[in-house]
């Protein structure tokens, strides 16, 4: 007998569901609407290598989803038995229960609803060495969790959303994170409470303009923390947040195109950052 099946003794942990009319797959589904992530302070992460990651970095589970094709697989065992162990449920579903909570008609095998986490502002203390990028306003999905994912691959400290911005929990958002998510602590802060917070940061506050008189490359970013600032995709940075800046750095251009992709310019401008401590030698 699997592990999942000795467990679905145990009242209300392990249930089998294959009916879209299931209240529980009915809340899960839900949670591609934000007002729905908010309400449940939840949010859905897709595949079996990402919610393994999550458990091991101390997120909290709240229900794993799993194809009843992959009972019996190892690895898919175990995780239902550390959710259980943590007081999460668990569901065998479907396949076609999986395809509605996904969207997706080639659906992954394992699905995790996890709680939110935000990182305060104030618990923001940034160290010589740490980076971390604010973005103004950032809209698409697309964008912010490639710049998570970013953030993470350079060892960049976290990101600071700034103003009214995209979910940092939306499906699309963690999609494009490819696990980043669950690496990179995000921060949200009105405008007002992001310029109190910039008060209070001692390194280069180092803002990209398409109108920046410094190119990103004459810039020796030192040991002190940097906090990289990214303006909206439509907009740019507006004149507050500009002039909140001790530098604004524009990355030089050839050819037709007015701007770069608000995620390319902030990963041109993480490796440049993060230049010296970069390294292919596995000691970095
Ligand atoms: N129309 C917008 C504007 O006037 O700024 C374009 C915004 S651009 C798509 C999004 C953000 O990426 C910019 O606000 C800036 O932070 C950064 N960015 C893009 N290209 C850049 C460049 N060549 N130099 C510096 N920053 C750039």
């Amino acid at each position: 007998m699997s592990e999942v099946d000795r467990q679905k003794g145990a009242p209300g942990r392990v249930k089998e569901v294959t009916s879209l009319a299931n209240p529980l797959v009915k809340d899960i589904k839900a949670l591609a609407l934000k007002k729905f992530r908010d309400q449940q302070n939840a949010f859905m992460a897709e595949g079996l290598k990402l919610v393994i990651d999550a458990l091991d970095l101390g997120w909290t589970i709240k229900t794993l989803i799993f194809a009843k094709s992959a009972l019996g697989n190892p690895a898919v065992e175990k995780i239902a038995a550390r959710t259980v162990a943590s007081g999460g449920d668990v569901l065998e579903v479907s396949e076609k229960v999986l395809a509605a909570i996904t969207r997706r008609d080639n659906p992954q095998m394992v699905v995790g609803v996890f709680t939110q986490r935000f990182v305060a502002l104030k618990d923001i203390r940034p160290a010589a060495g740490d980076v971390w990028v604010a973005l103004d306003r950032v809209r698409d999905p697309g964008n912010l969790g490639t710049v998570i994912r970013t953030v993470d691959a350079v060892g960049a400290k976290g990101v600071i959303l700034v103003g009214e911005t995209t979910d940092a929990f939306s499906v699309e958002t963690v999609r494009a994170t490819m696990g980043s998510i669950f690496a990179v602590p995000v921060a949200k802060a009105s405008v007002e409470a992001f310029l109190t917070w910039r008060k209070g940061f001692s390194g280069l506050v180092a803002g990209t303009h398409l109108k920046g008189a410094v190119d990103y490359r004459s810039v020796d970013f030192g040991t002190k923390p940097v906090l990289l600032v990214m303006g909206n995709e439509q907009q740019g940075l507006p004149d507050i947040l500009a002039e909140s800046c001790d530098r604004l750095l524009r990355i030089p251009q050839a050819g037709r195109a007015d701007s770069l992709n608000l995620a390319v310019a902030t990963g041109i401008m993480l490796f440049e950052i993060r230049r010296a401590a970069l390294s292919l030698s596995p000691e970095a």
